[in-house]
């Protein structure tokens, strides 16, 4: 967020034709863009619980869903083994069946991506490229910083050797659940995790742990913004951390997810969704590269964790002597 805002990026993309283009959209939408004041902030929490899940899932309400679904699966882990399997078993092929109607859009989206890619630069010009430039620029700088700062300290460069091919194939396939079977070999075998931890945090951390989408949801929300010359205000900035970490959480390890959630989150603080327009072009960049951040973070969860636990199964001897 700091990076974002000390950047503006969005200051850079001449907002007055982006309006023009996106201004028939935008006003379809003109009722959601209210920006969000403090004291709203309490009854947009209370509003991310559900009052009815089914019209949470066909209003695509993710914040809903996502509380929704932390529910269920609390209440289903508590249930003896054998009342959860059917539900469990149903939930993985409805999970697979999913995962490959995606692929198989997935394949379409080269040509979409050049075909809008296009469309931008011709009705926008050069200088929209520029803007959109330092936009990717702000999301990957934002994420190489976190990691920095993670590892200063630590040995930087055998971790990034280590995680290399993880993290390369995170890149080419912008999926991090596709991954996880190198991730967690990577972690067992080159940064000499343990089994245990690894195959406890790495299946999780694919699930929830999506630090690269949290943050660049974050930065395109204020990129739009600026865009927009919309002022969300601290209110709405904590909104958007808020909202960013817990959408990630929702989000699932595959191609371009993190863009259709933040579709979803962009009205919350008043911007038009219809600027995802101006940011799909640049997406399948920004997803490999927010893929490799996930996959990391993960790695770098695993590693932290299992120092942990082993330092303090070391010390627990001597504690007892
Ligand atoms: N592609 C990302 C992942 O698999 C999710 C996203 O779109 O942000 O981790």
């Amino acid at each position: 967020m700091a990076v974002a805002l000390a950047i503006q990026p969005g200051l850079f993309v001449d907002a007055a034709p982006v309006q023009a283009d996106l201004a028939p959209v935008a006003e379809r939408e003109e009722s959601a863009v209210t920006p969000v004041a403090l004291s709203d902030v309490p009854a947009r929490i209370t509003e991310m619980i559900p009052s009815n899940p089914l019209k949470a899932g066909m209003d695509q309400n993710m914040m809903q869903v996502v509380v929704f679904a932390i529910l269920i699966g609390v209440a289903l882990v508590s249930l003896p083994g054998q009342r959860q399997r059917s539900l469990l078993e149903l939930l993985g092929s409805v999970q697979e069946i999913t995962m490959v109607v995606v692929r198989w859009a997935m394949l379409l989206a080269p040509f979409a991506v050049f075909g809008l890619l296009a469309q931008i630069t011709t009705r926008l010009g050069l200088d929209a490229l520029l803007g959109m430039g330092l936009y990717v620029l702000t999301v990957v700088l934002g994420p190489a910083l976190v990691i920095y700062r993670l590892f200063t300290g630590g040995s930087v460069r055998f971790f990034m050797r280590a995680a290399r091919d993880a993290q390369l194939l995170a890149f080419s396939t912008s999926s991090s659940a596709a991954v996880m079977p190198l991730t967690m070999q990577t972690a067992e075998a080159r940064l000499g995790v343990s089994q245990a931890t690894a195959r406890f945090v790495i299946p999780l951390g694919t699930t929830i742990n999506m630090a690269g989408t949290a943050l660049y949801q974050m930065v395109a929300t204020l990129f739009l913004a600026q865009v927009f010359g919309v002022d969300i205000g601290l209110a709405g900035l904590l909104l958007i951390v808020f909202l960013a970490v817990g959408a990630s959480i929702g989000s699932p390890g595959t191609p371009g997810i993190g863009i259709v959630i933040l579709a979803m989150l962009l009205g919350t603080v008043g911007i038009p969704a219809a600027g995802i327009a101006l940011i799909i072009g640049v997406d399948r960049i920004l997803d490999m590269c927010r893929t490799m951040i996930n996959v990391t973070g993960d790695l770098v969860a695993a590693t932290v964790l299992d120092r942990k636990v082993e330092a303090s199964i070391g010390a627990e001897p001597e504690g007892a002597s």
